[in-house]
């Protein structure tokens, strides 16, 4: 893992800043996803979380699922778009792959160009456009883990795609993988289109970048905090009774199955003015990151969890 303290981090810049902050915390709600080895050398490593569900960690840490039903697969996210990521969730499962893209970050749908069947929540089309760019994939790599991003040529980076062939995702839509049913859920806040997929058999919630160890909702693609707050009761009410697993996409990648209980105290906290409310300085934009955090990023308050967020849009 990269050693990095904060000060390093207030120094960064672009969705680097937001790669490490994500991927090198340490992971306080969950244990490692795929073990120490450092990811130098390779592209994917995975580990398998249930039954018909396996992990795959990228070579900058993020984190993507497959999904295993009697006729198809689903693939939640895609990464980077560097490696064959195809070959590898074949070696997973060789039956027909659906792609299932939670928002338009550049960490999580840079690699739909290798599969036929993608879905993404149109509302996220244009931020595709942009966090997908080739120039914007090397800063991430590049900042997230440099050793990998080392050994790289362009070779290793799949060729961009256009959102306009993908089919929409929205809530209410159903994946039936055979046996396997994924229910889908609107999450807007992270970005306008972020979408969480309940895998009903299992029991198990993916809240992708949607609620997270670091759920950002500063730049100029989230929602206010408090539209981001009506999304959480949301889909906290509609999902209610239905998970008691819950999966994110950075870190270790699982959450405490009350994480949006959490969450809202820590909304609250924030709406009441009694938040640590930490500058954080991206780009020229002033942020807060709501609880203080030692350089390892755990909270010092002992809280799970944090929230990055505009203190010009808390009541927006
Ligand atoms: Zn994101
Ligand atoms: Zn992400």
């Amino acid at each position: 893992m990269i050693d990095i303290t904060r000060r390093d981090f207030f120094k960064l810049t672009g969705a680097a800043a937001v790669g490490l902050l994500f991927n090198n915390m340490v992971e306080a709600a969950s244990k490692p996803a795929v073990g120490r080895v450092r990811q130098t050398d390779i592209d994917f490593r995975s580990a398998r979380i249930d039954k018909n569900v396996v992990r795959i960690r990228n070579g900058a840490g993020d984190l993507m699922y497959v999904i295993e039903g009697k006729n198809k697969v689903a693939l939640i996210d895609t990464g980077l778009g560097i490696g064959d990521l195809k070959g590898y969730v074949e070696t997973i499962s060789k039956k027909p792959i659906v792609v299932l893209i939670t928002h338009g970050h550049v960490d999580h749908a840079s690699g739909t160009a290798q599969f036929d069947d993608v879905y993404m929540n149109r509302n996220d089309n244009a931020l595709f456009k942009e966090h997908t760019a080739m120039g914007n994939r090397k800063g991430y790599a590049g900042a997230c883990n440099p050793e990998w991003a080392k050994t790289l040529t362009d070779a290793n980076y799949l060729p961009g795609d256009d959102p306009a062939r993908f089919k929409d995702l929205t809530e209410g839509m159903t994946i039936d993988l055979g046996g396997v049913h994924l229910d889908i859920y609107d999450l807007p806040g992270h970005t306008q289109g972020m979408t969480a997929i309940l895998i009903r058999e299992n029991r198990a919630l993916i809240s992708g970048d949607g609620a997270n160890m670091f759920t950002f909702l500063w730049s100029g693609e989230t929602l206010g905090l408090t539209s981001y707050e009506k999304s959480v009761r949301h889909i906290k009410k509609a999902t209610e009774g239905k998970f008691d697993k819950m999966y994110c996409s950075h870190g270790g990648g699982d959450l405490t199955v009350d994480y949006f209980d959490r969450m809202l105290e820590d909304i609250a906290i924030i709406k009441a003015g009694k938040d640590d409310a930490v500058d954080f300085e991206f780009m020229g934009q002033k942020s807060k990151i709501a609880f203080a955090i030692d350089p390892a990023h755990n909270r010092l308050d002992g809280g799970i969890g944090n929230i990055v967020y505009d203190p010009k849009r808390i009541n927006e």
